[in-house]
């Protein structure tokens, strides 16, 4: 079969390789009909992420059609359409226990981490039973993939992390698919006011359609005093960190009201400096996480009932065997105004 084959910082070649094979009783083999590409592949690709070594089929994200079942898979049958999710949870580890599957102790991330991942013909899938969902007849394909990853993860580390509720206003910085995810799930719990703050003019005009009240442009004069502006003076009841980077942190701890609470989402590669010499007083709380994944079966519901529509994330298609051409893409998101891209096959 062919699949995206990491090499090597800046390096990765669509390439041919041996099928999977069950090597587990609980594994199933899944043929990929979509899969897409993360932001966090792109971390991998610049050298970021040391667990993912030369020779990883990259990818974590997807939908396809269950192909072989291991002896122990009693819920999936050949033929079955699933949706693969980001986090791989064994069900039966203290921390799955808990819900806490980002942290299982046989899983967590390890698709295209440290197991051969979705951006290929095949994959197998370890701990099928609680690490696929099976979709529901007539589901939009191309929607289900946006929850493998972005939609749980703007959902439960940026809206339910940060308590959002009827009235709220909520700052949004980081307008990637990430922060889309969680302007478009906050709306789920009627937030009064929801700023959007990004660099990106595109993406800005992108998210006033998705239903942000207001948008910020970092770079047009100050996005702290513009936010303290737009908000008497106040500051926000909640913001969400989507960027990952000491800068955007920084716009989060210092728009924030008192009785506040600060989500970060992104992935931090420095560290960060907190103010607590201001924040120790203002009665906020602030929250990190890794996506659990444990809210999908809800977010199924969501785009099934078509409460909220995740194709508005994809602007480009493309054939799972041109995946090199949608990286060149992706990898240039401003110019070519791309948010999520999906790959069929
Ligand atoms: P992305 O790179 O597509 O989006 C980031 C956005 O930030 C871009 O729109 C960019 O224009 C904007 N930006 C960059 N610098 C800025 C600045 N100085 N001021 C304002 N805006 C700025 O990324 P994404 O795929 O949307 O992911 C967002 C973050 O979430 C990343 O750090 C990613 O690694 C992280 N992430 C976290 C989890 C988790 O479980 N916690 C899961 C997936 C992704
Ligand atoms: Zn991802
Ligand atoms: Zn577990």
């Amino acid at each position: 079969m062919k699949a995206l084959v990491y090499k090597g910082p800046a390096q990765k070649a669509w390439e041919e390789i041996a099928d999977p094979v069950l090597e587990a009783p609980t594994d199933v083999i899944v043929r990929i009909t979509h899969t897409t590409i993360c932001g966090t592949d792109l971390h991998i690709l610049k050298g970021d992420v040391p667990t993912v070594t030369p020779g990883r089929v990259l990818g974590h994200e997807g939908v396809g059609v269950v192909e072989e079942v291991g002896a122990a898979v009693r819920n999936f049958k050949r033929g079955d359409p699933v949706l693969i999710s980001c986090i791989t949870a064994c069900g039966s580890c203290p921390n799955c226990k808990r819900q806490m599957y980002a942290h299982c102790e046989n899983g967590g991330w390890i698709l295209g981490n440290t197991i051969n991942g979705t951006q290929s013909e095949r994959v197998r899938i370890p701990h099928a039973e609680h690490s696929l969902y099976r979709i529901p007849s007539g589901a939009n394909e191309e929607a289900l993939v946006m929850l493998s990853d972005i939609l749980p993860t703007g959902f439960e580390i940026g809206v339910l992390y940060g308590q959002v509720k009827p009235g709220d206003t909520v700052a949004i910085v980081g307008a990637g698919p990430v922060g889309m995810a969680a302007l478009l799930t906050a709306q789920f719990y009627s937030p009064a006011r929801l700023i959007m703050i990004d660099m990106d003019a595109n993406r800005l005009e992108v998210a006033k359609k998705f239903g942000a009240t207001d948008v910020i442009r970092v770079g047009d004069g100050d996005a702290v005093q513009k936010v303290k502006a737009l908000t008497d003076g106040l500051g926000v009841d909640v913001a969400i960190e989507a960027v990952g980077i000491p800068a955007t942190f920084d716009i989060c701890q210092s728009i924030l009201a008192p009785g506040a609470r600060l989500a970060n989402v992104g992935v931090h590669g420095k560290s960060v400096e907190l103010h607590l010499e201001n924040l120790w007083i203002q009665n906020v709380s602030i929250s990190t996480g890794l996506v659990n994944t444990n809210t999908t079966p809800l977010l199924l519901k969501t785009v099934q009932s078509g409460s909220i529509d995740p194709t508005r994330l994809i602007t480009h298609r493309f054939p799972l065997a041109k995946i090199e051409e949608a990286y060149e893409v992706f990898g240039n998101a401003a110019r070519e105004k791309a948010l999520k891209v999906i790959l069929s096959a």
